[in-house]
């Protein structure tokens, strides 16, 4: 394992002005009212790097007033101009790309070219929804009645609320903001208690791109102060809308909240993705793209391959395949060179990951490679071979390094176990026949497919789940729909003159 660099050297290499340890409300950078802070901590070394303010409600509040005191001037921009400040906005975030990737590495460990590659993910955003805010468009509908015509127009939802999670602290932001702002939204975003750093360095880069005051705000809190500031987010009647990403056990809760006040909620939340290796499959575009889908981020995303199954004809070759695949990851701190797997968030995230190997070798899975926890956060990259259904790690999202592997028979055995579960965000499926490619991917009650690739995330691409996966999509032309309302309007009065 490579060992961790010391982090002080690192944060010196972002500049004061995108290290922000203060929360950005209404345009001005704040402390918590009452003084109190909580540390952001490097998974990696265990290192505190910033104290950052415990908000609560009143201070969330003040971030939704200055929401809803900016959202008339903001509307009423021209998409044009909006579109500036967003594309502003991109070209910032890809001149500091670097400083934003090492933010991301230090607060939530994933390796540095990864931390790359989210950051341009992230911008993408900016730079989709600047175009697609000018392509609103609304319908002239034929009407049944002479004296009248109807039109449709598309209106911007208002002030809009969003909650990311730690695992893509960038993505996740401008997954929400960039088209909720595109259209004329204004926004009050609550990031994660573990990566609040990448949250609040895009919020700086937002205000320097010429975002006025108020049209996007960042609150930040530890755990304990999520519900609180929640509450206030869901129970303000004048938010409209939340965007979440979370877990699937919060967004039902958050979703019940909203409901007090009929408040529109998308939800990307949880997945327990199935990637299915049929015995036609090529077997190095699917080992590629199993290494991909499972290890990316040590494992930590909610597409990734929870449930790896196999087909009986292939099952040897493949397993010894990624097996040698595995055995020569290199696990370490995010900044060493080379490094491919970092670690996990946090020391529940290890526990977790543990208890889900632990329950799988007692109901008799097997470990074919991988030894357990190495070091503090860090966890071994590990097959697991002969994983049955009723394992904890075929129900629940395992969210670590671990490739968790079952062997079928037939085609229609494998979309039976795929479709068991209440989840349905992304699936894969690896294969070379074309009947196949096409009666699989019809059957799996999946939002995203993967067909012979592991990886499918992008700005054009609608991204979302069905079932208890979630509500909505993220990015694509079809994500403006969320963060816009239709207005019908009948007009009438025109009867033509006799
Ligand atoms: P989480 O525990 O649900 O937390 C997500 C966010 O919700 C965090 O900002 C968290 O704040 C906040 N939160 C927690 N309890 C809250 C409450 N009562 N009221 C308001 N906010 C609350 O999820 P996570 O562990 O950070 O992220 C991992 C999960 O996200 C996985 O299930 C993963 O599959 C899912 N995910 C889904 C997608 C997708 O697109 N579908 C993408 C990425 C991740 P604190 O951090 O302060 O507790």
């Amino acid at each position: 394992m490579r060992s961790p660099t010391r982090y002080r050297r690192r944060v010196a290499t972002v500049s004061s002005d995108l290290l922000r340890t203060q929360a950005y409300v209404g345009g001005q950078w704040i402390d918590a009212d009452d003084g109190r802070s909580f540390p952001v901590v490097n998974p990696s070394t265990r290192e505190t790097i910033a104290d950052v303010p415990r908000l609560g409600a009143a201070e969330t509040r003040r971030a939704v007033e200055a929401a809803d005191q900016a959202l008339p001037a903001w509307r009423a921009w021209s998409a044009k101009e909006r579109a500036a400040v967003l594309r502003r906005l991109a070209s910032l975030a890809a001149e500091r790309e670097g400083e934003l990737a090492t933010l991301m590495v230090l607060e939530q460990g994933k390796p540095m070219a990864e931390a790359r590659t989210e950051v341009a993910y992230a911008l993408s955003f900016y730079e989709w929804f600047a175009e697609e805010a000018k392509r609103l468009d609304g319908a002239i509908v034929p009407s049944p009645w002479p004296d009248k015509r109807i039109l449709v127009t598309r209106e911007p939802v208002g002030v809009t609320a969003g909650i990311t999670p730690w695992n893509f602290p960038s993505a996740m932001v401008t997954r929400k903001s960039a088209p909720a702002l595109a259209v004329g939204c204004t926004m009050v975003l609550k990031p994660a208690e573990q990566t609040p750093l990448s949250a609040l360095a895009l919020a700086a880069l937002a205000a320097e791109a010429g975002v006025p005051p108020g049209v996007f705000s960042v609150v930040t809190g530890d755990a304990t102060d999520a519900p609180v500031i929640g509450a206030e987010l869901t129970s303000n009647p004048r938010v409209r809308k939340l965007g979440f990403t979370g877990s699937t056990e919060v967004g039902k809760l958050l979703m019940r909240q909203c409901a007090e006040q009929v408040m529109k909620v998308s939800l990307e939340l949880g997945g327990n993705a199935p990637f299915i290796v049929f015995d036609d499959a090529d077997l190095e575009v699917a080992v590629t793209a199993a290494m991909v889908c499972k290890f990316r981020n040590s494992g930590q995303t909610c597409i990734s391959a929870n449930r790896m199954l196999v087909q009986e004809g292939i099952y040897d070759d493949f397993l010894a395949r990624l097996t040698d695949a595995v055995g020569r990851l290199e696990v370490g701190d995010g900044f060493a060179e080379g490094v491919q797997v970092g670690p996990l968030i946090d020391e529940p995230a290890v526990t977790k990951v543990e208890a889900h190997v632990g329950d799988a070798l007692e109901l008799g899975a097997e470990v074919v490679t991988g030894n357990g926890r190495i070091d503090g956060q860090f966890y071994s990259p590990s097959i697991l071979v002969d994983v049955t259904p009723e394992m904890r790690m075929s129900r629940e999202e395992t969210f670590g390094p671990v490739a968790a592997i079952a062997r079928f028979a037939t085609e229609d055995e494998a979309v039976r176990i795929a479709n068991a579960t209440p989840y349905g965000l992304a699936a894969y499926y690896m294969t070379t026949d074309l009947g196949r490619t096409w009666r699989v991917g019809e059957a799996l009650e999946y939002g995203i497919l993967g067909v012979n690739t592991g990886l499918i995330s992008t700005e054009v691409a609608p991204f979302g789940g069905v079932k208890e996966s979630g509500i909505g999509r993220e990015g694509s032309s079809y994500g403006t729909d969320d963060w816009t309302e239709l207005k019908y309007w009948a007009v009438g009065g025109l009867a033509p003159a006799h």
